[in-house]
C-alpha cells in the first residue's frame, strides 16, 4: 500500500493528477474551494496540476438523482483511486446512512490516519504535540447493526473481526517502523468489553511481536481521556477501534487549536480519500467563516500520497509562514479574518 509519506523526490517535468473531488456540504463546499485553490497554485510552481472530478454526496446529491452516493461518484473513484473529500452531513437519528462510513466500507478503506501536530506559530497550551491516532475505518459498533427489539429496547451490535484488526494493526505497526516513530498504544475496554476489545487487543499483540523496535502499550479508554489531557507527549501512535478513535481525535484536536486544524486520510490497499477530522459544522456554514486548514492538511497528506513532495512542502511552508505572521488567521484559532482571506493570504504566501 501506498502510504502518506513514501519518499520520492524525482519526477518527470508535468505531471496531472486525476483526483474525485466530493465537497460535500455545510463548510465543505467552502474548505474544498479554498483548498483547490491552494493546490493548484502550490502545483504550478511544481509541474503538477489537477484534474478534478466534482461529485456530489448526501442530501444535496440525493435531491439531483435519488440516490445519496450517486453510482457516478463510486465510478469516479473507483478509477481514479485518490478522492479529496468534505464533510457530509450524517443525519442524527433518522434519515440516511453515513456516506462517510458507506464509502470507507465500500473502498475497504480500513485505516484512518490521523496527525495531530502544532503548526509553527500557532499558540497552544500544549506546544509540540506530535502524535498519530490510527483508528480501524469499517466496523466496530459504526457496522451499522442496530434494531429495535420491542418499543422502548434498542439494541446495537459491536462487530470487530482479527481480520480488521490485524490489518489496522499491521498498518500501524508498518508506519512506526518506517518512519522511525517509538511505541504505540493500543486503546481499548477489554476489562468490559471481553471478546470484541478482546479480539482487538490480541491481533494486535500478535502483530506487535512482529515488531520489536516498537514498543507496545495498552491503555483503558477512559484513562486515556485523563491521561492524554494531563501528559499527551507519553502518546506517539494511538491504535484503536472506530468508536474510541471518533472520540479520541476531536479531544486531541484540541491540543492543536482545535477541529479547523486536523488532517486525516482514509487508506486502503487501492485507494485512498483524504478529508478533514471535522464534520459540516452547519453552525458557520455559508458564513465566510470556516477554516479550510484542516483540508488543506489533508490535502498535504494527498500530495504526498500521490509523490509530489515539492508542492507539499510549498504548501506546508505557506500555512507555517500564514500561521507565523499570525495577521490573517481564522476566529476558530482566536483571529478575526474570513475563509477567503485567509485562503489569499496563503496563496500570497506561496
Ligand atoms: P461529525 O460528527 O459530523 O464529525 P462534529 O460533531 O465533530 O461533526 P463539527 O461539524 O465538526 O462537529 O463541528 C464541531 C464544532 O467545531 C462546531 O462548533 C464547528 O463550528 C467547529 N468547527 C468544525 N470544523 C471547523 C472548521 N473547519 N473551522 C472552524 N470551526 C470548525
Amino acid at each position: 500500500m501506498t502510504s502518506p509519506l513514501n519518499h520520492h523526490d524525482s519526477h518527470p517535468p508535468a505531471r496531472t493528477h486525476k483526483i474525485t473531488l466530493i465537497p460535500g456540504d455545510g463548510i465543505g463546499p467552502e474548505v474544498t474551494d479554498a483548498t483547490v485553490a491552494m493546490l493548484e497554485t502550490a502545483g504550478r510552481a511544481h509541474g503538477c496540476s489537477f484534474e478534478w472530478h466534482r461529485q456530489d454526496a448526501g442530501a444535496d446529491a440525493f435531491k439531483k438523482t435519488g440516490e445519496y452516493i450517486p453510482k457516478a461518484l463510486y465510478d469516479s473513484l473507483e478509477t481514479n483511486r485518490v478522492g479529496l473529500k468534505g464533510p457530509v452531513t450524517t443525519p442524527i437519528g433518522g434519515g440516511f446512512a453515513s456516506i462517510n462510513v458507506t464509502l470507507r466500507k465500500k473502498f475497504e478503506l480500513f485505516a484512518n490516519f490521523r496527525p495531530i501536530r502544532n503548526l509553527a506559530g500557532l499558540h497552544s497550551r500544549y506546544p509540540g504535540v506530535d502524535l498519530i491516532i490510527v483508528r480501524e475505518n469499517t466496523e466496530d459498533l459504526y457496522a451499522g447493526l442496530e434494531v429495535m427489539v420491542q418499543p422502548g429496547v434498542a439494541m446495537g451490535m459491536k462487530v470487530i473481526t482479527e481480520k480488521a484488526s490485524t490489518r489496522v494493526a499491521k498498518f500501524a505497526f508498518e508506519y512506526a517502523a518506517k518512519h522511525n516513530r517509538k511505541r504505540i498504544h493500543s486503546i481499548h475496554k477489554a476489562n468490559i468489553m471481553k471478546l470484541t476489545d478482546g479480539l482487538f487487543l490480541d491481533s494486535a499483540r500478535k502483530v506487535a511481536a512482529g515488531f520489536p523496535q516498537v514498543e507496545y502499550l495498552e491503555h483503558i479508554i477512559d484513562n486515556t481521556c485523563m491521561q492524554l489531557v494531563l501528559n499527551p507527549y507519553q502518546y506517539d501512535i494511538i491504535l484503536t477501534e472506530n468508536l474510541y478513535g471518533d472520540i479520541l481525535s476531536d479531544l486531541c484536536s484540541a491540543f492543536v487549536g482545535g477541529l479547523g486544524m486536523v488532517p486525516g486520510a482514509n487508506l486502503g490497499e487501492n485507494c485512498a480519500v483524504f478529508e478533514a477530522v471535522h464534520g459540516s459544522a452547519p453552525d458557520i456554514a455559508g458564513k465566510d467563516m470556516a477554516n479550510p486548514t484542516a483540508l488543506l492538511r489533508s490535502a498535504i497528506l494527498m500530495l504526498e500520497h500521490l509523490d509530489e513532495f515539492a508542492t507539499a512542502e510549498t504548501v506546508q511552508s505557506a500555512l507555517d509562514k500564514v500561521y507565523t505572521e499570525g495577521t490573517v488567521l481564522t476566529r476558530d484559532v482566536g483571529g478575526k479574518s474570513g475563509t477567503k482571506a485567509f485562503t489569499d493570504a496563503v496563496i500570497a504566501a506561496m
